[in-house]
């Protein structure tokens, strides 16, 4: 039976992203339980597109809307581990919380997670990585679901994860996930996270509306070196600007909108572009209605 409790029309989204810009999904669903989700998806006979969302810290949603279904995973995380030390999570489960439960195991090689401030479900779909580590090299496989309900494993190799990047098609929707993981010392997995937290400090804007790093760096380029060659740090749009601290961040400083936030993306492609040759790609993903 669907709960349908949990579907809702018109939804503002601009409170489940980190820039905390945005319009109204047409339907918004956010599902309690694994069997939840299931049954929506056999029972949905709503012709449209269907998208998830996770900690919504890697994106723009346009502020004409969304013209389909976001499915919001943020319900379905928790987090086991077995005897053998794998570490299974549910893709709305946040990745500090998986890194703190490792640890919490005593098991280490999940310590970068704690500065990613998204969902296990958004780092596999980006590849998500820090402090020479990314969810490749941690991942074993991953169930995933698509519009129909249908399940389905993929192995990490499936994926073909690259920087930033997979190449499984959109249809589906990563459910829930399986890392491997070592023995380790509890003082110095924890000695290891405060170090990360604390670098991050330091390097990037904290406690601000931003999406993390705009755009993806090249195969022979920093992006945020060809930003700040370019001129483009403080660079203001309406609300939004270009963070002094860390170039590659936009930060919602004054009430920007999401149309503030991605025409000053395309203002700081088109500097790069004629300053230095490059084409900058956003890493940020975009939706909605223009
Ligand atoms: C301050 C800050 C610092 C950051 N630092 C880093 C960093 O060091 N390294 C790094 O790699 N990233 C970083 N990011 C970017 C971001 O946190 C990561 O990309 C994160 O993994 C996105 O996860 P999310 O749950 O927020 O995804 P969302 O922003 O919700 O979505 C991003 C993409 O993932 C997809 N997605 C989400 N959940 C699922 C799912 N269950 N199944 C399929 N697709 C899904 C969405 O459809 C969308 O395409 C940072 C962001 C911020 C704001």
């Amino acid at each position: 039976m669907i709960n349908r409790s949990s579907l809702i029309e018109n939804k503002n989204m601009s409170k489940l992203t980190w820039f905390g810009v945005g319009g109204c999904s047409k339907y918004y669903f956010q599902p309690s339980s694994e069997q939840d989700l299931f049954s929506f998806l056999k029972d949905n006979n709503m012709n449209l597109p269907i998208y998830p969302l996770g900690a919504g810290s890697n994106i723009i949603i346009r502020d004409q809307g969304y013209d389909g279904i976001i499915i919001h995973f943020n319900k379905l995380k928790e987090i086991f581990i077995d005897k053998k030390g794998v570490i299974t999570a549910y893709c709305g489960a946040m990745d500090a919380d998986v890194a703190r439960f490792a640890r919490n195991h005593l098991r280490t090689g999940l310590e970068f997670l704690i500065g990613i401030p998204g969902t296990i479900g958004g780092g596999i779909k980006m590849n998500s990585g820090a402090y020479g580590s990314e969810i490749k090299k941690i991942l074993i496989d991953v169930t995933a679901i698509n519009k129909n309900g249908i399940l389905k494993k993929f192995k990490v190799s499936d994926l073909k994860l690259d920087y930033r990047t997979n190449k499984l098609n959109d249809e589906w929707m990563f459910l829930k996930a399986r890392f491997k993981s070592n023995i380790g010392s509890k003082d110095l997995i924890q000695k290891k996270m405060k170090e990360i937290i604390q670098s991050r400090k330091k390097s990037q804007p904290t406690g601000q509306k931003t999406g993390g790093s705009t755009f993806m760096n090249g195969k022979d380029f920093k992006a945020w070196q060809l930003i700040d060659a370019s001129q483009c740090r403080g660079l203001k749009n309406g609300g939004a600007i270009i963070s002094n601290k860390h170039c590659n961040f936009i930060i919602n400083e004054n009430n920007a909108t999401a149309t503030d936030i991605e025409a000053l993306g395309e203002i700081v492609k088109e500097k790069v572009f004629k300053n230095t040759g490059k084409k900058l790609n956003w890493e940020i993903k975009i939706i909605g209605k223009k």
